[in-house]
């Protein structure tokens, strides 16, 4: 096992590999932006090295930076986290060849699933329905694209290869709208992404985002932890998930489930994965896979009892999987509430001092978030300042719990979306469960409305 790790990350999640790291009696180090430096995990971490500005591009994912703290600390392997450089082949590359351990998937198969394209090609190819679209990127020829569209039929979605965060995307409901609005995701692909290449998929009206956790090690041995429902979205952002879905058939779960681990095995996975997909009416259509550990990976944690990230340390150290699939066993309910520092209804992020801050406890409550009272939220990175995780017996249970939860939880000096929760935990379809990936714009568009 390793002796010590680098965390190229920040926040929450710093925190959280930083604690499985302790338990596990593995040292870890920190690297922070100047805007960090005051960070609980930084100070709690056994060294810590300072990688540049604020400005993420100058720090976090600056990659010569992050590879010499490794270098002057003697770490032996990096872990990325979430977002910045976790999904970036170049990177995990350049952390292999300078003789360091990389925390994820090989090199190859990020570079594999990063392409949203050839990501569908590959599962495809493994076995994984899909939703139906364009063969690969699209053509060219504005009548080939036309012909495309009508094949699959109006609405269609275009989507951009490179894309992610979900941005880079783009619906059409007419053949009159189409050629611009490739043109315009085209364009914008190239300036976020670098990349103009796109591709079109059916647009399906009323899914569900259901998906699919696993794990993979080096030995050939792959196993599903279960399905997340993560439909409770805002412009394609997730802000609550939960484990297992409602109403999901468990025979249906299990079908996809072993798919995935099935894929897993042909491309040689390695490490922690999610598969998403759209669910609808009963059927499942891949979009694509997440080669990292995710933001709502807790509420799979809670219902298995297994801690993801140790197992991302010991797939990468080269053990084998500390379980079989049949030892997978789901237990109980989970529900993850981000907690993100903005205005709860306009959206607007709101950084600042916490001056008063209280977080809620009891029977089955996670609270994974590195902020505490006078701690200032940065107004440099993503708005998310921790998660709010309630585990129960039941999904009512749970459901209970969170809103407890809610109730005591205080934070005073910024603003956050907790009173969004505390309405959603209180909202009949929501509370039914099952609701489509399009409910809250809907609710939150109705009640814009009714003002
Ligand atoms: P990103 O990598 O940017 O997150 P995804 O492909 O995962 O992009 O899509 C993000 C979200 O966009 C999905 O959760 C869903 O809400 C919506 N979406 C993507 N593809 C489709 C589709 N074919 N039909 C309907 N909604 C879609």
């Amino acid at each position: 096992m390793f002796e010590k790790i680098l965390i190229a990350n920040r926040g929450e999640i710093a925190l959280r590999i930083q604690r499985a790291c302790r338990e596990m009696g593995i040292k870890t180090v920190a690297v922070h932006s100047e805007a960090d430096a005051e960070a609980k995990y930084v100070k709690l971490a056994d060294e810590s090295v300072c990688i540049g500005p604020a400005q993420s591009t100058l720090s976090y994912l600056n990659i010569p930076a992050i590879i010499s703290a490794a270098e002057v600390t003697d770490a032996e392997a990096i872990h990325p986290g979430y977002g910045f450089l976790s999904e970036n082949a170049d990177f995990a590359e350049r952390v292999e060849q300078s003789g360091f351990v990389f925390i994820g998937p090989r090199p190859e198969t990020i570079r594999l699933m990063g392409d949203k394209v050839s990501a569908k090609d590959a599962m495809k190819a493994s076995g994984v329905p899909c939703v139906p679209g364009s063969e690969g990127a699209l053509p060219e020829d504005s009548d080939e694209v036309i012909r495309a569209a009508k094949e699959i039929g109006y609405p269609v979605i275009i989507k951009a290869a490179g894309g992610g965060g979900g941005r880079g995307m783009r619906v059409v409901h007419t053949e009159a709208a189409l050629l611009n609005a490739v043109s315009m995701t085209k364009n914008e692909a190239q300036t976020a992404f670098g990349n103009p290449m796109v591709y079109m998929e059916k647009f399906l009206e009323n899914p569900r985002h259901i998906e699919i956790q696993v794990l993979a090690d080096e030995h050939g041995n792959a196993a599903f932890l279960g399905e997340r429902d993560c439909s409770m979205q805002r412009r394609h952002q997730k802000i609550i998930e939960e484990a297992p879905a409602p109403g999901l058939d468990p025979k249906l779960r299990d079908k996809i489930g072993e798919r995935c681990a099935e894929a897993c095995r042909k491309i040689g996975y390695r490490g922690a994965g999610t598969f998403e997909f759209l669910y609808e009416n009963g059927e499942f259509f891949f979009i694509e896979m997440n080669t990292r550990v995710q933001v709502e990976h807790p509420v799979t944690e809670l219902i298995t009892g297994i801690d993801i990230v140790q197992e991302q340390v010991r797939i990468a150290a080269g053990e084998k999987l500390s379980f079989r699939q049949k030892d997978v066993k789901l237990k109980g309910h989970a529900i993850e509430c981000r907690i993100n520092a903005e205005d709860p209804y306009t959206f607007v992020p709101s950084p600042g001092r916490i001056t008063v801050y209280h977080v809620p406890g009891g029977p089955g409550i996670r609270v994974d978030s590195h902020v505490y009272q006078n701690y200032v939220v940065p107004q440099y990175y993503d708005s998310m300042v921790g998660k709010l995780i309630a585990y129960g017996a039941t999904r009512d249970q749970a459901i209970a719990r969170m809103k407890t939860a809610l109730s005591e939880m205080v934070v005073e000096g910024i603003k956050t979306n907790v009173p969004l929760h505390q309405d959603l935990m209180r909202d009949t379809a929501f509370v039914q469960g099952g609701t489509s990936i399009h409910y809250l714009e809907h609710k939150l568009a109705a009640a814009k409305k009714a003002q």
